[in-house]
């Protein structure tokens, strides 16, 4: 297959690169570089089957790459919460005006099959664990909201222009090459820069909440799933079918923690209900924790160009998280 990956110099892009690739299939990658790396993509050499361009999906000019392509993978997108609370247009205008682009650039040449990437965040703090794809929606800030609109314009494609196209509700992906940009997010990042640099982790609360920590490479199997099957306009979770404490973690990377307040609006539990996916797709994963964690303790060089977080610096780059959030509780 000729296949496009948007935001495929991101972590979970560059991933799904790796896959297509080892699969025998050409890919186009689309990543302006605002968070991902092109270094993501150096230890693939440069196979004939990959080209990359540097460009914004935003960007009519990226309109002719999509001819002849027959799978699109639409990953690009801005993450993390605090940097969504205070600029909520570049949010808006990334994730959703440039998947609108996507999805007409992906229309206009007819291609066969759309994923699109979408985000376990729409659930907020939800009633029911493990969570299915038919609970309320209660996105909490505004990347939670602009992924949650992004998926309702791809499930509007495939029913007005059936567009062949499915959406997939990602849980806490992690594994080697998360993230390391400037603003504070993802956990495995932050622990692994602090284990780097000898310094304490920094757990949430108590440590007992729980994620549905799903390893990038099973991630990359579900996109590569979904594309290959001929399902059109649904949602589907995507989860490790399991759920981990923050301790449990600690545990796997060994070392001394420190105690930080619990996040407003966090839930205490991540937890996919895979059933739907499974069902539909026959999709389930396959790595634990334990074994994801190695992966990860076995690339931990990767995390020196992180940035290290400190209890103060976290403490200032949550303060607008505590500010605007502060009144979302359980049961919003
Ligand atoms: N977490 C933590 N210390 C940190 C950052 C995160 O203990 O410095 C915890 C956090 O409370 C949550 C989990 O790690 O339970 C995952 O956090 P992340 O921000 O990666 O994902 P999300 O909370 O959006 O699921």
């Amino acid at each position: 297959m000729r296949t496009l990956v948007t935001g495929g110099a991101g972590f979970i892009g560059s991933h799904l690169v790796d896959r297509l690739l080892a699969d025998g299939h050409t890919v186009v990658v689309i990543d302006n570089c605002s968070t991902g790396r092109l270094e993501n993509l150096d230890h693939l050499g440069k196979p004939d089957g990959l080209t990359v361009h540097v460009a914004d999906i935003n960007d009519p000019g990226i309109r002719p790459l999509f001819k002849d392509v027959d799978w699109v993978f639409h990953l690009a997108a801005l993450a993390d919460i605090v940097p969504s609370i205070q600029m909520p247009l570049p949010y808006h205008r990334a994730n959703v005006d440039g998947t609108v682009a996507v999805l007409e650039s992906a229309r206009a040449a007819n291609v066969k099959r759309f994923v699109y990437a979408a985000s376990s965040s729409c659930y907020g703090i939800p009633d029911t664990v493990p969570t299915p794809e038919t609970a309320e929606l209660r996105p909490l800030y505004p990347y939670a909201l602009t992924k949650m609109v992004g998926e309702a314009y791809v499930l509007h494609w495939a029913q007005t222009y059936k567009l062949p196209a499915v959406a997939l509700r990602l849980f806490n992906v992690y594994g080697p090459r998360s993230r390391t940009s400037g603003t504070y997010g993802a956990v495995f990042g932050v622990f692994l820069a602090q284990k780097l640099a000898g310094h304490p982790f920094t757990v949430v609360g108590d440590g007992r909440q729980t994620r549905d920590f799903t390893f990038v490479t099973d991630v990359a199997d579900a996109f590569v799933t979904a594309a290959a099957h001929d399902i059109v306009g649904r949602t589907m979770n995507v989860g490790s079918g399991k759920t981990y404490s923050i301790n449990r973690l600690i545990e796997l990377l060994g070392g001394p923690v420190v105690h930080i307040p619990k996040r407003p609006g966090e839930p205490d539990t991540t937890f996919a209900d895979t059933t739907r996916i499974e069902t539909l797709l026959g999709w389930h994963a396959h790595v634990g924790l334990e074994q994801g964690v190695q992966a990860m303790l076995d690339h931990i060089d990767y995390w020196r160009a992180a940035p290290l977080w400190t209890v103060a610096r976290i403490q200032d780059a949550t303060s607008d998280w505590f500010k605007y959030l502060g009144n979302t509780g359980d049961g919003v």
